[in-house]
């Protein structure tokens, strides 16, 4: 299992940058949302439902010790843990940014710097 950081964490409300060794990924809100492997949320997928019914944003990440990194929504859901392992995989799903650093230099949210 690969468990490198990434290089910089990048937020804002549509989508999660993540600037990794080898190339920079967006993940778009939606897609962390679905992926969420909370309880309630692994529940939901389990019965087939789908996870949010409505357009989600992103509101918050806070860094999981070394491990992780926290994603709060905009729908109040907050208990999403994102392992970097598993933000890796979703990343390699993914592909590249189209144009990285973009949402860094747009961004009317927060930034988060990690490492
Ligand atoms: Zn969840």
């Amino acid at each position: 299992m690969n468990t490198s950081l990434p290089l910089t964490v990048g937020l804002s409300p549509q989508r999660l940058q993540l600037q990794w060794p080898d190339g920079t990924v967006d993940l778009p809100a939606a897609a962390l949302r679905a992926a969420c492997r909370c309880g309630p949320c692994r529940a939901r997928a389990l019965r087939n439902e789908a996870a949010v019914e409505t357009p989600v944003e992103l509101a918050g990440a806070e860094p999981v010790g070394q491990y992780a990194l926290q994603l709060i929504f905009s729908d109040g859901h907050d208990r999403g843990v994102y392992p970097w392992a598993l933000l890796r995989e979703l990343c390699a799903a993914a592909g590249p940014a189209p144009r990285p650093a973009a949402i860094l230099a747009s961004s009317n949210g927060s930034a988060v710097l990690i490492g």
